[in-house]
């Protein structure tokens, strides 16, 4: 696999960052994951719009270009021969000379810039009805913010997958905020319930467009908090992300939903999306 890192394309093998790295050392860094259908990349466009966001937030400057970054993806995309798969991005703010809580002066560092595919043959066919667990959302309060701090969400798919399970659904203060790597929604009488945006749960492209794609349909959409205890009582649940579009979750601590199947919303709702979203590919 031919991999990017700081400018080069360069064998996986062949490729390396400093042990001085802030992202190895801090989780300094923040990261982008971008689907590939029909080897075209799915919505760009709101991926490096979040990822010059995230960089903002932590005042890492951005090193990369909007155009240089897509070409860096067409690129890797097109070496690895990737039809169905994933782009993953990851920016940290360099390799200082040592190890210092404090910052590097900008002038000193350059940001670290990496780049490599995963390939995932049957990533748009997989539908896989998910069975979640809830465990408390004990992560830092910028979950606007999407840095490599990934150690909880780890340790919260490793729990699920203890008791038999497929993901965890985060709860604080009593409601949902997110999974360990999606957004979630409940289904009520044909309204799609989901959190509203805040600092509290990352603002995920895949909702974005999903939410736009269900108000054109005409769908109801509450955005406000909800329990596990509705969740359960729901008619259906589901969750987005880049890498699973539309999921359908049909068991919430070991609760079946409905009829225990996928939900009618969840499975429209991901055919609409990868849809409109392929039409929309670069
Ligand atoms: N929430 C969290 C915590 C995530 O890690 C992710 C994706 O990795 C999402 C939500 C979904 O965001 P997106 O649809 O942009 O992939």
């Amino acid at each position: 696999r031919t991999v990017y890192v700081n400018g080069e394309y360069l064998p996986e093998t062949e490729a390396s960052v400093s042990i001085f790295d802030r992202g190895f050392l801090f989780a300094d860094a923040v990261y982008e994951v971008t689907s590939v259908l029909n080897g075209k990349l799915i919505d760009f466009e709101g991926h490096a719009v979040r990822l010059a966001r995230s960089l903002n937030e932590l005042g890492i400057e951005n090193p990369i270009s909007k155009e240089d970054l897509l070409e860096v993806h067409r690129e890797l995309v097109r070496v690895n021969e990737i039809d169905e798969g994933l782009v993953y991005l990851q920016i940290s703010r360099g390799a200082d000379s040592d190890r210092d809580f404090v910052f590097p002066d900008p002038e000193k560092v350059k940001p670290t810039v990496v780049l490599f595919t995963q390939n995932k043959p049957g990533l748009a066919e997989t539908v896989k009805p998910m069975k979640v667990i809830s465990i408390e959302d004990i992560r830092w309060g910028r979950r606007d913010i999407k840095t490599v701090q990934l150690l909880y969400p780890s340790m919260g798919k490793m729990m699920a997958k203890a008791a038999g399970a497929d993901d965890a659904w985060l709860i604080e203060d009593g409601f949902v905020t997110e999974g360990t790597s999606n957004n979630v929604y409940i289904v009520k009488d044909g309204k799609i319930i989901t959190r509203g945006l805040s600092n509290d749960i990352l603002h995920g492209i895949t909702r974005a467009a999903v939410l736009r794609f269900a108000e054109e349909a005409q769908m109801e959409i509450e955005e406000r908090n909800f329990t596990i205890e509705e969740a359960q009582n729901a008619d259906e649940a589901f969750f987005t992300s880049a890498s699973a579009f539309v999921m359908p979750v049909v068991e919430i601590d070991g609760k079946a939903l409905g009829d225990g199947a996928p939900g009618k919303v969840a499975l429209r709702l991901r055919e609409i999306y990868l849809d409109e979203s392929l039409k929309k590919a670069v």
